[in-house]
């Protein structure tokens, strides 16, 4: 999910990130005096299309854009600046660790952006004075610290896919940012139901298959979870949404597939149904407790395999009934 620009910054501002003074408008901007007006559309390259405006008159500028379907405005002051540079964090695809990169030009083309370095960080460690240092004498700026921990920290935290800033203003009160991007992997959307909130965003995962029911089911392997979904129909009852866990799923999936399946605003009671080969009852059981608290639907678990007796116990100091059965767990969800 593409944050727009205005998110974007209100996140990064929130970071510690110095931003333009702005704010967003719909329809009339009272100001005088010099602000930058720039359109809040998805797609870049808006420089060079013409919808970031310097000007001494916003409200024109805001009228002429909405000629072009545009309806929301970012206006900001404006920001006179010595020096664009490029910065952004995303994560290396060779190592799999966070990593920032850095050129000392920055501006409107990223695509022909020259000069730029990459500096792997790995989450182990985290940002460290070096990292600041090689960062802040390859593109000739002080004081990055700031910029770059929040950076950092939309990709280890907030799950983003890429964060970046350009351009990033060199001031003489510091650099500041003029333009943000931020990307969330849809695939971890369901952690951050608080900024979804927050921008009054819909969770819509491109994965998600709404069935019209209210029972989530949680299976693992295909076949399994079509047999679930099937009988809970037989018997009476509406899937809304289903997870695969897959094989051998540990705990972190399992609390996985329940936040998410539990996310569904749809899903009143959950049906978990594990028969456990390569997939071991006790982790299951494990996911499942993580989860129980923070989901606040009920769960019947149908749970049979390996460590299935140590799966259970697990279960049963939490106060979740495990079933033998698939066709009880569906009973009691359905009569529940
Ligand atoms: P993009 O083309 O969609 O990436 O939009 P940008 O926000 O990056 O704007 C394009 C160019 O407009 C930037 O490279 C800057 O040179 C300039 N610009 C953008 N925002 C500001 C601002 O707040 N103040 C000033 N002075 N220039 C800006
Ligand atoms: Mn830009």
């Amino acid at each position: 999910m593409k944050l727009y620009e205005w998110e974007a910054k209100q996140l990064l501002a929130s970071l510690g990130v110095r931003v333009p003074k702005g704010q967003l408008v719909k329809d009339k901007f009272e100001g005088k005096g010099r602000y930058v007006v720039k359109a809040q559309v998805l797609e870049g390259g808006r420089g060079k299309r013409g919808l970031v405006r310097v000007t001494d008159d916003p409200q024109s500028a805001i009228d002429e854009m909405r000629k072009l379907g545009i309806d929301a405005f970012l206006v900001e002051e404006y920001v006179p600046h010595d020096r664009e540079a490029y910065i952004s964090a995303l994560l290396d695809r060779e190592t799999g660790e966070p990593m920032i990169a850095v050129s000392p030009v920055g501006g409107v083309d990223v695509e022909s952006i020259a000069q730029v370095r990459t500096f792997v960080i790995p989450m182990e460690r985290g940002v460290r004075g070096y990292d600041l240092i090689k960062i802040e004498r390859h593109i000739g700026i002080k004081g990055v610290g700031e910029v770059v921990n929040a950076l950092y920290k939309l990709v280890t935290e907030y799950d983003a896919e890429l964060a970046e800033i350009n351009p990033l203003a060199v001031t003489p009160e510091g650099p500041i940012a003029l333009d943000a991007k931020v990307i969330i992997d849809d695939n971890a959307l369901f952690r951050h139901q608080d900024l979804l909130s927050k921008f009054n965003r819909a969770y819509k995962p491109e994965s998600y298959v709404d069935l019209g029911g209210d029972i989530g089911i949680i299976s693992n392997g295909a076949g399994l979870t079509m047999a679930t979904m099937d009988m809970v129909k037989l018997m009476g009852g509406e899937p809304a949404d289903f997870f695969d866990i897959g094989g051998g799923a540990d705990r972190a999936r399992v609390k996985e597939a329940l936040l998410r399946v539990a996310s569904n605003p749809r899903v009143k009671k959950i049906v978990i149904n594990i028969f456990g080969g390569i997939t071991r009852c006790d982790e299951v059981a494990r996911g499942i407790v993580e989860a129980i608290d923070v989901i606040k639907k009920p769960v019947f678990v149908r749970l049979s395999g390996v460590n299935e007796e140590e799966g259970r116990k697990i279960l049963a100091e939490k106060g979740i009934k495990a079933y033998s059965r698939a066709i009880d767990a569906i009973g009691d969800a359905l009569r529940s």
